[in-house]
């Protein structure tokens, strides 16, 4: 999967995908993640790219040319791309990201990723080129970049060979609609608290009947919104 990301700082992006986990399967290949500086696009001789809104306020907003021009050398580079592709928006005002998103987004083949900053962008390039606005919570940020990075982390780990088994990402919180039950490791006693007996027990199914009593007892306290639903489906 291929994830092309439009911003107007690269390298806050790189640094953050460039490890771990996503660092790794980008070394793998398992996905690509490419940024794109959209002050290189920028059809002015001083490399601007943000202006005043028209009708007056505070701050600064993105030109739509130098997007646009990004967004079309992106084009042109994937040409052979043959799987679907989406071009987002982070934003404040976009859909909420939550697992169902990921999961659905994880099908594709291209992420094209627009990253706002300052005021935000010129209304008419998200009209133009976007087919999602994503918000990764009700709060507003200084940028698109780490919004971005969280959606790149929550897709990439649904895509095939990013994580050792799809059992790492089934059963965990949200996933199967529950948050997920305590786990624990060595050592067996620590300050004083011992691992509960049916973990060591080695009877597989009374571990996966505590797992999943203590899946329900967490998310009715934690999020009783989730258990709501999780009930209803
Ligand atoms: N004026 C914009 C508004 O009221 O919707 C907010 C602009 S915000 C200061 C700058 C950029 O940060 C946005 O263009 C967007 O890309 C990103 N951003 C801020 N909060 C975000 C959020 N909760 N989710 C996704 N992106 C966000």
């Amino acid at each position: 999967m291929i994830f092309d990301i439009m911003t107007l700082f690269p390298e806050l992006v790189d640094y953050v995908l460039g490890e771990s986990v996503i660092g790794r399967a980008q070394k793998s290949g398992a996905i690509e993640v490419a940024c794109h500086n959209i002050r290189d696009y920028s059809e002015d001789k001083h490399r601007r790219v943000d202006d005043t809104p028209y009708g007056g306020g505070k701050g600064m907003l993105m030109m739509a040319p130098p997007i646009y021009n990004c967004y079309e050398a992106i084009l042109n580079k994937r040409k052979d791309v043959v799987g679907k592709r989406k071009v987002i928006y982070m934003s404040p005002a976009g859909k909420l990201l939550n697992q169902t998103i990921a999961e659905e987004l994880s099908e594709c083949e291209h992420l094209v990723i627009l990253c706002g900053h300052y005021e935000g962008v010129d209304r008419r390039i998200i009209d133009e080129i976007v087919d999602e606005e994503i918000s990764i919570g009700d709060y507003v940020l200084t940028g698109g970049e780490i919004p971005a990075c969280i959606l790149v982390d929550s897709v990439s780990r649904l895509v095939d060979g990013v994580l050792s088994a799809p059992e790492c990402y089934l059963d965990e919180s949200i996933t199967g609609g529950l948050l997920e039950y305590p786990q624990y490791t060595r050592p067996y006693e620590f300050h004083g608290i011992k691992v509960p007996d049916v973990l060591i027990s080695g009877h597989h199914e009374n571990i996966d009947k505590w797992r999943k009593e203590r899946s329900i007892e967490i998310t009715k306290e934690k999020r009783p919104d989730l258990y709501e639903k999780y009930e209803r489906r």
